[in-house]
C-alpha cells in the first residue's frame, strides 16, 4: 500500500490490530511511503482498521486510518489415510517441534527497524515462477493438521537456492519438520524461510546479498520428495511469498 503526503513526514507507522506496520520512503519518489500489510492465511474475514500515525517536519503529529476488508481465502483440503506410526511423532519429537515453533515465533515477532532490501524480491530458484500448496490443509486419519504456511517450489536435489532479497541470516540449522532450514530477516518485520535443504551454505549473523546462494534443494525433514519449501512472514502473518515478488519493487 502507498501513503502520499503533500509534505515530507517522519516516523510513519501503522497499527494493524496491535501489530506495528512500518512504512518506508520509496527511492526516487518524494513523500510517497510504502508499507506491506501482512494478512495471515488464517485471519478471520471481516473489516479491520489500519491506523497510521506520522510526524510533520516541525514535529506536529498527524494521523489517518483506512478500513481494510479481509475476504476468505480459498485453500484446498486434502484427506489422507496413512499408517499411524507415520503421523504420530514420539513425545520427544513433539517436544522438539514445539520448541522450534516457539523459536521461530520469537524470530518472526521482531520488527527490525532497518530495511535491508532494495528493489524487487525474486523466486529463490532460477527459472521457477510458480509453486503449490499454499494454505493447503491436510487431514491425516481424520485429524486436521495446521495449514501449509508456504509454497512448495519444484526442484531437484542440489539445485542452488538463492536469497529472495538482501537479508540477515537468523537461523541456519536442521529442524524436525522443515529439515535443513535458513531464515532471512529482511528488516521491517519481513522474513523469508527456506526448508528441506540438502545443504546449508550460510551462517547465522551473515548478511546475504539479494540472489546469494544460501543452500541447495533437498529432501530433509518431513517430505515425500525433494523440493524447496519457501515461506514469507510479514509482521508475523503467514503470507504467500509469491505475492511479494509481484508487489515490491518498481
Ligand atoms: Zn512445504
Amino acid at each position: 500500500m502507498e501513503l502520499k503526503s503533500a509534505r515530507p513526514l517522519t516516523e510513519v507507522k501503522g497499527d494493524w490490530g496491535g501489530r506495528s506496520v512500518p512504512f518506508w520512503l520509496e527511492d526516487g519518489r518524494e513523500a510517497v511511503y510504502a508499507g506491506l500489510l501482512g494478512v495471515d492465511l488464517e485471519k478471520a474475514p471481516g473489516s479491520y482498521e489500519l491506523k497510521v500515525a506520522a510526524q510533520k517536519a516541525a514535529g506536529e503529529k498527524i494521523a489517518c486510518s483506512a478500513t481494510i476488508a479481509v475476504k476468505a481465502g480459498k485453500f484446498a483440503t486434502e484427506r489422507l489415510h496413512v499408517e499411524k506410526q507415520f503421523v504420530e511423532p514420539s513425545p520427544e519429537q513433539i517436544k522438539r517441534a514445539d520448541q522450534e515453533r516457539q523459536r521461530l515465533r520469537e524470530i518472526f515477532d521482531r520488527v527490525a527497524p532497518e530495511r535491508l532490501w532494495n528493489g524487487k524480491f525474486r523466486v529463490p530458484l532460477d527459472g521457477v515462477t510458480s509453486g503449490s500448496n499454499f494454505g493447503k490443509r491436510r487431514i491425516l486419519n481424520g485429524n486436521p493438521g495446521s495449514p501449509h504456511g508456504g509454497v512448495d517450489l519444484p526442484g531437484t536435489t542440489g539445485t542452488p537456492v538463492h536469497a529472495a532479497q538482501r537479508g540477515k541470516v537468523m537461523l541456519a540449522e536442521e529442524l524436525f519438520f522443515a529439515g535443513n532450514t535458513v531464515v532471512l530477516d529482511h528488516g521491517l518485520g519481513i522474513y523469508t524461510f527456506y526448508g528441506h535443504l540438502s545443504e546449508i551454505d550460510a551462517k547465522v549473523g551473515d548478511t546475504l546479498d539479494a540472489g546469494a546462494v544460501l543452500g541447495k534443494v533437498g529432501a530433509t525433514g518431513r517430505v515425500t520428495g525433494p523440493h524447496l519449501h519457501w515461506g514469507l512472514s510479514v509482521e508475523r502473518a503467514r503470507v504467500n511469498p509469491l505475492q511479494i515478488v509481484k508487489l515490491l519493487g518498481r
